[in-house]
C-alpha cells in the first residue's frame, strides 16, 4: 500500500534561506517552461513535450550556474508537474468544464515545494540533511513505514517548513472480522448519521475557528498592501486557516477509525457533485464530505476494509420501512409515513443507503458468480 508520512522539520535562517531559493528557482524553471510552450504553440502551433523540456535540462543548467546545486531529478520534478497541470487542463477541457483553467504562471505563494527522489538527502535519528542545503531537526511522531520512494519539502502559508515521505509497500494492519456492516448519511444538520440511528454531530469547535479566521481576516484587509504588517497578518489568517484544516482532519480520523473498527463494510452515499454552490452550508458539507471520504477510505485500505458509494437515489425520500415515497423537504427533519414509521430523517436515510448498497453489492456477486 502506498501512503505518505508527513513532519515538521526545523533549521537556522541560513538553511531556511537556501530552501527558499531552491524554491525560487523551481518556480522560474516552471514559468519559464511554460513560456516555452506557450510561445512554441503560439507561433509555430507546436506542442513541446516533457521529454523535449527534459533532453534540455543539462544544457539549461550550463546556461544558469544558479541551478548547478540543484538535483537533475527535483528539476526533471517541475517539468513533470507542469506537464501533470497541462495534461489536467486538458482533460477537463475533454470533460467539458465550463472552468477548464489553463496552467497559471506561479507566483511566490503558489509555488511552495520541490522533490527529491532516493538520493541527495539522509534522514539519521534527529537530523535530516538535503545535499547543497543542509540539515534540518526533524521529530519523527510516528515511525516511516515502507519503502521511501520519494521526498516533498513544502513551506506552507504560515511559513512552516515541512517534509513528506512518499512510500510504498506500507505494510497493512488488517483489523478482525466484525461481520457487521453499516449506512453512513452525511448531512448539514448532524456530521454523519448511521443505520443504527448513531448521530455525530458538527464539532463547535469549527464554528469557535471560523469566527477566529473570520476576524483576522478582516484585519488583513484593513492593512495596506505589501507592507510588513499586512505579511504578519496574513501569517495569521494561515495559522487560523491551519487551525481548522488540523481539527476537522483530526475529527474526520476519529469518526472514520471508530465506523471502520466497528464494521467491515461501511455504505456512504455518493456526493453529487453541485455545478454552483448556492449557498455556503453546502458547500462546506462538501469540503467536510471530499476531506472525511478519502480519511475513510485510506485508512479502510490499511485495516482491509471496504467503503462503497452508493448512488443518491431518492435516499432521504423513500421509506425504508414500505418502500414507498414520501416527498419532504430539507426543513422537514422528521420522517413521517403513513405504513407507521416516523423516525429521524437522517436515519431513515441512512438505511435506505445501507439497503440499497447491500442489494448493489449482492448483485455485483451475483453477476461475477455467473461469469
Ligand atoms: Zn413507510
Amino acid at each position: 500500500m502506498k501512503k505518505s508520512f508527513n513532519y515538521r522539520i526545523y533549521s537556522n535562517i541560513e538553511t531556511i534561506q537556501k530552501a527558499e531559493k531552491w524554491l525560487n528557482l523551481c518556480r522560474q524553471l516552471y514559468n519559464n517552461c511554460l513560456k516555452e510552450r506557450i510561445i512554441a504553440y503560439k507561433e509555430k502551433k507546436e506542442s513541446i513535450s516533457v521529454y523535449q523540456q527534459m533532453e534540455k535540462l543539462p544544457h539549461f543548467k550550463k546556461a544558469f550556474p544558479e541551478y548547478k546545486h540543484i538535483s537533475s531529478q527535483t528539476l526533471q520534478d517541475v517539468l513533470q508537474r507542469l506537464d501533470k497541470a497541462y495534461q489536467n487542463f486538458f482533460r477537463r477541457v475533454k470533460n467539458g468544464s465550463e472552468k477548464a483553467g489553463f496552467p497559471r504562471f506561479k507566483g511566490y505563494h503558489r509555488y511552495d515545494s520541490f522533490t527529491l527522489k532516493q538520493t541527495g538527502w539522509k534522514l539519521n535519528g534527529k537530523y535530516f540533511t538535503v545535499k547543497n542545503i543542509g540539515k534540518f531537526k526533524i521529530k519523527l511522531s510516528r515511525p516511516i513505514e515502507g519503502t521511501i520512494k520519494t521526498i516533498t519539502i513544502s513551506r506552507n502559508s504560515s511559513n512552516k517548513w515541512l517534509v513528506c515521505f512518499s512510500c510504498d509497500k506500507v505494510p497493512l494492519k488488517p483489523l478482525p472480522k466484525t461481520n457487521k456492516e453499516i449506512g453512513v448519511d452525511m448531512g448539514c444538520e448532524s456530521f454523519l448519521t448511521d443505520s443504527n440511528g448513531n448521530k455525530v454531530n458538527n464539532p463547535r469547535f469549527f464554528k469557535k475557528s471560523q469566527r477566529l479566521l473570520t476576524g483576522r481576516q478582516q484585519k488583513l484587509s484593513h492593512k495596506k498592501k505589501s507592507s510588513n504588517l499586512r505579511n504578519k497578518a496574513r501569517i495569521l489568517v494561515a495559522k487560523a486557516h491551519e487551525k481548522v484544516f488540523n481539527q476537522r482532519k483530526d475529527f474526520h480520523f476519529k469518526i472514520a477509525n471508530q465506523l471502520l473498527k466497528e464494521n467491515d463494510i461501511v455504505y456512504i452515499e455518493k456526493l453529487k457533485l453541485w455545478k454552483t454552490f448556492r449557498n455556503l452550508n453546502r458547500s462546506m458539507r462538501d469540503v467536510a464530505w471530499f476531506g472525511f471520504f478519502n480519511i475513510l477510505k485510506a485508512k479502510a485500505e490499511e485495516a482491509g476494509r471496504e467503503v462503497i458509494e452508493v448512488p443518491a437515489r431518492n435516499t432521504s425520500q423513500i421509506c425504508s420501512n414500505c418502500g414507498i415515497i414520501v416527498l419532504k423537504d430539507l426543513s422537514v427533519r422528521v420522517h413521517n409515513c403513513s405504513c407507521g414509521l416516523v423516525i429521524d430523517r437522517d436515519y431513515n436515510s441512512a438505511l435506505n443507503i445501507l439497503r440499497l448498497g447491500q442489494s448493489l453489492q449482492g448483485a455485483e456477486t451475483l453477476v461475477s458468480a455467473m461469469n
